[in-house]
């Protein structure tokens, strides 16, 4: 298999033969597939074999992939030049969906990753409350940065190492841990910590430990005890931004942060992340932050077609059709699975939990049969659908999942 041929020869060069941890298939038991095309809903392995994909880059593909007009817009940006480290219109024209998309985003400010705009409005947070101490919520993952690799989920949570070696503790003190959907732990750390917390941090659907929904008024309760201990509210929607509805999660559950992060979709299936928020916090002003390929034409091309694309798809339906594949796959598994599943899906987002309990924060979620997983992954590649391979990550449906597709991952899903 040249698949297997490339996953050695990478290996060579490339602890695990991967860029990013997840890639290398660790957890279902079997090497990785190494990619040569992808169109639509289909990726294609360098064997030669064609797969109905749901992982979709890890999120950003939400129209599928290769989209013509994307694809088309990026080809032309590139004669104009790849990069110059100056300003350019496509920087505004940018800024401007975003903020059309999401109001609360009255400051902007462009980067490469995901990593990044969420570091960096942290940073913000401190720069404007004058405080060191962060929440964030055991299972939701920020990024690979230092203070943030504390419980943080998916591709962690699956090697089962808490945290990251050659992070010094001295990094992490700061990062107060609360559990997801309790708010009687967030109220204990601002009672312990008073006066000193930044900011909370949340993945308004968490979407690294599998797909955890929020419980009715969890977001809210947040939004009143950042408010009241005069900390900020950051919303990192770099999975659900532009996913759950035009305006991310935020629009959904009408919740408005003072800050968010926005990743994976903005770029089109480039390299770009956003933070940003609210204007009198925003000015930046002596936090510093810079980059040398932020905003750069190519990925804010991309990032400009895709929203425009999602702009005029959601005026034909295109958010109540992603939940209605959402729905029929996740209704369908649990017809499929009955009680040896539990499943949680919210729009285009959804995971198969192979535990019978409610999963509903981290420990529930890590109660998950990973050995059941890796089997049910293993024996839907084999039919031909291409899932994410961990328990811990989610299944993501694009505009380009026709109802043949559907079809197709149901009748591989009733083999099983
Ligand atoms: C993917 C992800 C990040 C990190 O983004 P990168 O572009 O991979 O650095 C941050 N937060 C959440 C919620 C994510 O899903």
């Amino acid at each position: 298999m040249k698949s297997d041929t490339l996953y050695e020869r990478s290996r060579e060069l490339m602890p695990g033969g991967v860029n990013s941890p997840v890639r290398a298939f660790k957890s279902v038991g079997r090497n990785p597939l190494f990619i040569d095309h992808a169109k639509g809903s289909k990726i294609y392995d360098v064997d030669g074999n064609e797969y109905i994909d749901y992982v979709c880059s890890w999120g950003p593909m939400i129209l599928g992939h290769g989209d013509d007009r994307v694809v088309g817009a990026v080809q032309k940006a590139c004669e104009n030049g790849l990069s110059f480290g100056a300003p350019t219109e496509k920087e505004a024209i940018l800024a401007e969906r975003i903020r059309q998309c999401v109001p609360s985003m009255e400051r902007i400010r462009l980067v490469n990753s995901g990593t990044e705009a969420v570091m960096s409005a942290i940073r913000v947070a401190r720069g404007y409350t004058g405080r060191d101490k962060i929440v964030k919520f055991r299972g939701c993952y920020h990024g690979h940065s230092d203070g943030l690799l504390v419980k943080a989920g998916s591709g962690v949570l699956t090697q089962s190492v808490p945290d990251s070696a050659g992070v010094p503790f001295d990094y992490t003190k700061n990062t107060l841990v609360a559990e997801y959907n309790d708010s009687d732990s967030v109220s204990k750390l601002f009672e312990e910590n008073k006066g000193e917390i930044a900011c909370v941090i949340v993945e308004p659907v968490a979407a690294n430990m599998g797909v955890v929904l929020p419980e009715e008024g969890f977001l809210k309760f947040l939004r009143e005890i950042t408010r009241d201990n005069k900390a900020l509210l950051i919303f990192d929607e770099v999975i659900t931004g532009f996913r759950l509805a035009l305006g991310g999660a935020q629009e959904y559950y009408g919740i408005v942060p003072d800050l968010s992060t926005f990743g994976k979709i903005v770029g089109g299936g480039l390299p770009l992340a956003v933070y940003g928020g609210r204007k009198d916090i925003m000015p930046v002003g002596t936090v510093y932050q810079a980059g040398t390929l932020s905003g750069n034409p190519i990925a804010t091309t991309a990032g400009i077609e895709t929203l425009t694309i999602l702009a005029e798809e959601k005026e034909r339906g295109l958010y109540e059709t992603l939940e209605e594949k959402g729905k029929l796959l996740a209704d369908h598994a649990r017809k499929v699975f009955g009680d040896s599943v539990w499943v949680n899906q919210t729009g285009s987002l959804l995971s198969i939990f192979f535990t019978s309990k409610p999963v509903h924060d981290y420990a529930s979620a890590v109660a998950s049969d990973t050995k059941k997983y890796a089997e049910y992954f293993n024996a839907m590649l084999e039919r031909g659908i291409y899932l994410a391979p961990s328990q811990f990550e989610a299944m993501f449906v694009s505009a380009a999942h026709s109802d043949d597709d559907l079809k197709a991952t149901i009748d591989a899903m009733s083999l099983s």
